[in-house]
């Protein structure tokens, strides 16, 4: 992964938030990093004797991000929540407001209290597809473990309070200078330093070893030797409309990869082992539709009858059922084909599953594909803070 950090552009920062800004849109503008508002950065600073931590705010993309896109947070008020034994996601997120300096800062993001824990000026956060590809392998956890020897790693946990909980359990008596980062399985990855670039290229390094592994033990020959099936486009999305009960915008992916991916034998197994990392799942749900034949309705049926089934099985009772119909569907031997109420949110769709389709093909060369459990995957799809965070 190349390092594009120019000091001449750096030079021209004239602040410390200024460099955040910075090295934030670096990371932002590769999609091997963080995709459509994905991943996090902080920075750390004094106003009038006061910690103030500077925290992406939800909304905001890493890519374009600008100084008001960080929310200026007390860190005192987001320490003192870490003694408490448990908070709702929902009060931590009235907390961190209450604890902004100005009112017209965004919501700080979800994942501010663990910024804070970490004592360093720049924590960076993604979702780096080469890091999640091999903790999503069957032997993810050993083969960390060998690559990363001085990272923290931490088992999987829902994202917002409970993560920053638990890291906060784990570095109670950690001396953090002897770690280069942390890395959070099936989720993604954390590095840090009290300089803009040493977290940077701490970034860069991890996940360019992370690439190195999988370019030795992890290649995939995209082979083109599927039979092209046939679809009626304008049928599917009328007949996807009228599921979703809005008019849907499609967006075809049919590139070598996705053919490829579309004509994987037992197709339905395959394609539907879970997401690369949680906050996908807003996005994609857990499984796609997958066409092995022609009867769009028979499908979609089964789709659905099976999605109010995981629905059932999970809910406390609290969730209300969002429509059941799904956001992409895998042809086979053909294409993927997302599912927005815009162009643009069929294009994240499309985006997300591009990187997840080679992810699942890479992670099954090192011995199989696997993803956080289907009732994790409930949790996270019905979390009460990503559910508003898409009515935003
Ligand atoms: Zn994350």
């Amino acid at each position: 992964m190349d390092n594009l950090y120019s000091q001449k552009e750096a030079h021209r920062c004239k602040s410390n938030l200024d460099l955040r800004v910075y090295t934030s849109n670096l990371i932002g503008k590769n999609s091997e990093l963080v995709l459509h508002g994905g991943g996090n950065t902080s920075l750390k600073s004094t106003i009038d004797g006061e910690d103030i931590l500077y925290v992406k705010g939800s909304g905001w993309n890493l890519a374009d991000i600008k100084a008001e896109g960080f929310a200026p947070v007390r860190m005192q008020s987001l320490l003192d929540m870490l003694e408490e034994d448990d908070i709702s996601d929902t009060e931590m997120v009235r907390r961190q407001r209450e604890a902004l300096l100005s009112s017209d800062a965004p919501n700080p993001s979800v994942e501010a209290i663990l910024h804070a824990l970490i004592p360093y000026k720049f924590v960076d956060h993604t979702h780096a597809d080469a890091i999640v590809t091999i903790s999503n392998s069957i032997n993810g956890d050993e083969y960390i473990v060998k690559l990363f020897p001085n990272f923290l790693i931490v088992d999987y946990v829902m994202p917002g309070f409970d993560l920053a909980k638990e890291v906060y359990k784990l570095t109670k008596n950690l001396n953090w200078d002897e770690i280069d980062g942390i890395i959070l399985h099936h989720h993604g990855i954390f590095t840090f330093s009290d300089d803009a670039k040493t977290s940077y290229d701490k970034m860069i390094e991890a996940v360019s070893k992370a690439e190195a592994f999988l370019d030795e033990n992890a290649v995939v020959e995209i082979q083109h030797k599927y039979v092209h099936s046939d679809c009626d486009i304008a049928r599917v999305v009328k007949t996807i409309s009228e599921y979703k009960g809005h008019e849907v915008h499609i967006a075809i992916n049919q590139t070598p990869l996705a053919a490829f991916y579309a004509s994987q034998e037992n197709l339905r197994e395959f394609a539907s082992r879970g997401v690369l990392t949680p906050e996908h799942i807003i996005r994609t749900k857990r499984v796609p539709l997958i066409m092995e034949d022609t009867d769009l309705i028979g499908g979609l049926e089964r789709y659905i009858a099976v999605y109010k089934e995981y629905f059932n099985k999970y809910t406390t009772g609290k969730e209300v059922m969002l429509n059941p119909a799904p956001n992409y569907m895998i042809i086979k031997n053909l294409a993927v084909v997302s599912f927005g109420r815009t162009r643009e949110e069929a294009k994240i769709i499309y985006d997300i599953v591009e990187h997840t389709m080679l992810a699942v093909l890479r992670a099954d060369k090192l011995g199989g594909y696997e993803s956080i459990s289907e009732k994790d995957s409930f949790e996270m799809e019905y979390w009460e803070l990503e559910q508003a965070k898409l009515k935003q």
